[in-house]
């Protein structure tokens, strides 16, 4: 089958994996200049910082085989346990998913415009191309998938999740700085900072990069507001962390939907009238023990509407 994967973050990768390996023609379409998503590293000067998810942890029996693998490849390690293992990425979260997608078919910065069936065909028309493919798979968060979905009919309760923002500070020191005893800070933070990581203690950086990860509803309450006025509120808000030490440089990512507020209680869903099938990370196995989006809810989906596709 020739089949078509709109978005090349986790669930997408791990899905075209399956089915090349399942002997099937796969092309992943990605509107970003790189693969990976929300698995994203951003180079700063001569340091690297992880801004999208900061680890991983591993619940269910389907990662954990390939973990293992992974870890022998010496493509993640243990940051630490408190008290489950938190996975990382040795040179930063888009590493992983640039080794995980080696060898795929990828069209990097193509924007998916209109999804629509012609005769048994679905026909995917982009900002470059139009393309043709017996399946298709769409992995974009829900609310940019249903952009490309107008003309199908979708269940009513998945359109109505809603997805929360994230804003993450990025912040370069001139000198040694010290986050708790692994480079991470959880608790106890100023209101609105939901994690402090100094990627240099985490060591996938040669420099004091520090990423400031705000909550939802500090990031939802700011989201209207400049660019530099957040910066400069984050930045104030560290300083609780961090005290009077020199600040470099400065960045912002901004994640229109960073985390889904509810989730769908399947791996995927497949569209009754169209050979589409939707997944991602807000899809979870019915028995999901953790009722979260996140990495491990993005591999599995990936996996199990691999299966369903073939
Ligand atoms: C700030 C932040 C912190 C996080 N922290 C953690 C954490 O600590 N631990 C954890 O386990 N998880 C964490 N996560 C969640 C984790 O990163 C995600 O669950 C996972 O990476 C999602 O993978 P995905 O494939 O479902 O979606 P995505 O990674 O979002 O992939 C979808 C892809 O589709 C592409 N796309 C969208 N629309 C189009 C279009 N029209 N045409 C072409 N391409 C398109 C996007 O560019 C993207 O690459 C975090 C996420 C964020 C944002």
């Amino acid at each position: 089958m020739n089949i078509g994967i709109i978005g090349a973050g986790l669930s997408g990768i791990v899905a075209a994996r399956d089915l090349v390996r399942h002997g099937h023609t796969v092309e992943l379409i990605e509107k970003s200049r790189s693969v990976g998503g929300r698995l994203a590293t951003r180079r700063i000067g001569d340091g690297k910082a992880d801004h999208g998810a900061v680890y991983f942890t591993v619940r269910g029996e389907a990662l954990k085989q390939d973990v293992a693998d992974w870890i022998e490849r010496e493509l993640v390690r243990v940051w630490y346990a408190d008290p489950y293992p938190r996975y990382v990425a040795i040179d930063g979260m888009n590493t992983l998913a640039k080794h995980l997608a080696e060898g795929l078919t990828v069209h990097l910065s193509e924007r998916a415009e209109v999804v629509m069936l012609e005769n048994e065909t679905v026909v995917v028309k982009t900002d470059v191309t139009t393309r043709h493919y017996d399946r298709l798979l769409i992995t974009s968060p829900l609310p940019q998938t249903f952009d490309l979905l107008t003309d199908f009919a979708v269940d009513p309760a998945l359109r109505e999740l809603t997805y929360a923002p994230t804003f993450v500070g990025l912040f370069e020191f001139g000198s040694e700085i010290t986050i708790g005893h692994e480079g991470i800070l959880d608790t106890d933070l100023a209101p609105g900072v939901l994690k402090v990581i100094n990627n240099h203690q985490k060591g996938i950086s040669a420099t004091e990069l520090v990423s400031v990860y705000m909550d939802e509803s500090w990031s939802e309450e700011w989201y209207e507001r400049a660019d530099e006025d957040t910066l400069r509120e984050i930045e104030r808000l560290l300083q609780s962390v961090t005290g009077s030490a020199v600040i470099r440089s400065r960045q912002l990512k901004r994640w229109r939907y960073a985390q889904a507020t509810d989730v769908w209680a399947e791996p995927y869903y497949p569209l009754r009238d169209a050979p589409i099938f939707l997944a991602g990370d807000v899809f979870l196995e019915p028995d999901d023990a953790s009722g979260r989006t996140r990495f491990e809810s993005a591999y599995v989906s990936g996996l199990r509407v691999a299966e369903a596709m073939r």
